[in-house]
């Protein structure tokens, strides 16, 4: 991977640090926004609320009503509002599904979009977008989505409850996990991927114990933003397809799915791949990286196998059936046999 490779920078620009929520104003002079929607779920409204306030007369307007895996008709009720509102720009105040909104809307009206972050799920530093219709989630890369400027403010993130706190920080370690062994990797993405790797695993623990520590808050959003980036830059293999699956067809949560999937997922892949088992062993400060992984994850109270997320075993079969229907990118090649018994493993939480 380090003898020759591609590497293109993507055009972000990142604000990080407590209170760097006050710069939000500054950062919509530099994009030129003087009518800005603000973006949140339902229960960020109060976040949205004071965003518009601090934004004062560039705000025009609040739409708290983000959903997840972005349905068609909350993106078409948003852009009824933009289009009242003649807005020309957006602030997203949230996690993976604000961030989704606001994408959904620069694909649609090519506005630009100012991040805001409070998750780990690292929407903000990719061109990827996704809108689901009918129950069908597409996704698709386009360079307008990606937002103009991200402000990492880790006081937002405070109350982010552990357990999603916990399974957000695992869904970003499985960005980048597999950034380490994609087809597209550089070093770049390896040295991004490495200290987010050791920044989230350093900080899940201090925020598992008191969801208000600030130096573990501030590590685990830092780790959040280079494992985005390794996302952004990247082809993911085996662990996301999956989680792409599961989630799609049987309506799984996030977060949780790739917590779940992550240990037997690396532990499939890694001895495939000696360069990005070494990597995170650096990052764990373990032996074993694969073992390291299930340490961490079994460390917290948080769900541990598809059967504790609702999934009935007679359900694999089709999950497997529909990974082995489309090809995908993965260090180790996929067969049923193995795909079932990584399956069956995550199914019941056995040890990989
Ligand atoms: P989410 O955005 O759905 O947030 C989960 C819940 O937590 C929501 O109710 C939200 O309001 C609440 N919340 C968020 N931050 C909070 C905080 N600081 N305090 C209290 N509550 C808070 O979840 P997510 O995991 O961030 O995002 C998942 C979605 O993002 C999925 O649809 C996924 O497909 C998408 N995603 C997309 C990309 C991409 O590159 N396009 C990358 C990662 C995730």
């Amino acid at each position: 991977m380090t003898d020759s490779f591609v590497y293109e920078a993507l055009p972000m620009r990142v604000v990080f640090g407590a209170g760097s929520m006050a710069r939000l104003p500054d950062e919509a002079e530099r994009i030129g926004a003087r009518r800005i929607l603000v973006l949140s779920t339902p229960p960020q409204g109060g976040l949205a609320q004071q965003v518009a306030t601090l934004l004062g007369e560039r705000a025009v307007g609040v739409f708290d009503g983000a959903r997840m895996h972005v349905p068609v008709e909350t993106v078409a009720a948003v852009e009824a509002v933009a289009a009242d509102l003649a807005v020309d720009g957006c602030v997203a105040a949230g996690g993976g599904s604000t961030i989704g909104l606001g994408k959904a809307l620069a694909l649609r009206r090519g506005l630009p979009v100012l991040a805001l972050p409070t998750t780990y799920a690292g929407s903000e530093m990719t061109p990827i977008w996704g809108l689901t219709e009918n129950a069908r989630k597409r996704t698709g890369r386009a360079p307008v989505v990606l937002p103009r400027s991200v402000v990492y403010d880790p006081d937002l993130t405070m109350t982010l409850p552990a357990a999603v706190s916990v399974t957000s920080g695992l869904n970003a370690i499985a960005h980048a996990v597999e950034a380490l062994y994609a087809p597209d990797g550089s070093p770049v993405v390896a040295a991004m991927a490495e200290q987010g790797v050791r920044d989230l695993a350093t900080a899940l623990p201090l925020i598992a114990g008191d969801p208000r520590d600030r130096a573990g808050r501030a590590a685990a959003l830092r780790g959040a933003w280079l494992c985005g980036a390794c996302l952004g830059a990247t082809t993911m293999g085996l662990h996301h397809k999956l989680c792409h699956v599961l989630g799609g067809m049987l309506d799984l949560p996030h977060a949780e799915t790739h917590a779940v999937m992550l240990p037997h997922v690396a532990a499939y892949n890694l001895q495939a791949v000696p360069a990005a088992a070494a990597a995170l062993r650096r990052s764990l400060g373990v032996n074993d990286a694969a073992a390291g992984l299930a340490a961490l994850t079994a460390g917290f109270d948080v769900p541990r196998s598809l059967r504790d997320l609702g999934v009935a075993e007679s359900d694999l079969a089709r999950v497997a059936d529909e990974v082995l229907a489309n090809p995908y990118t993965n260090p180790r090649p996929v067969n049923r046999p193995e795909l079932a018994a990584l399956l069956h493993a995550a199914w019941a939480g056995d040890a990989s």
